[in-house]
């Protein structure tokens, strides 16, 4: 496995040009997550209307990876309802414990695929379900 499997362009671009990040101060919940095996921090505030995501705005400080994956998760469940995004979450969990032998489902995760290399480095899956924790204990506790 080389690494520039790992650390893919598209990801490099998220990392380099994260979408949604800086709190927006309009939000339901605040959730803080950390990785401590890398170092990853995130912050995420999740707004919630009329049963859709309606807006995930994070911040955050951690390796390339796991910032892309916070980058490309908002863009794939804003605007979605719960039931939807639990859908994508399920299939991003499904493409991280892949270990490689998937390519994932992209019609449904877009650039999410461009992770499918990390769920071979068991130490990086972390790094790339960072954000995406950070979402579902979001999702939970605003259900609550
Ligand atoms: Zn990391």
């Amino acid at each position: 496995m080389e690494l520039d499997s790992l650390y893919q362009e598209v990801i490099l671009d998220h990392y380099r040009s994260p979408h949604h990040k800086g709190l927006s101060d309009d939000k339901d919940i605040q959730v803080h997550h950390n990785n401590p095996s890398c170092g990853d921090e995130i912050t995420l505030n999740l707004k919630v209307q009329e049963g859709k995501v309606s807006d995930i705005s994070w911040d955050g400080v951690g390796c390339s990876i796991s910032m892309a994956s916070a980058s490309v998760m908002s863009d794939l469940l804003i605007g979605k309802t719960f039931r939807e995004a639990n859908v994508i979450f399920e299939a991003f969990m499904e493409l991280m414990q892949s270990k490689g032998r998937s390519d994932g489902d992209e019609s449904l995760l877009e650039d999410g695929v461009a992770f499918a290399g990390v769920s071979k480095f068991p130490a990086r899956i972390k790094c790339a379900l960072l954000s995406w924790m950070a979402f579902k204990d979001a999702a939970i506790q605003v259900m609550e």
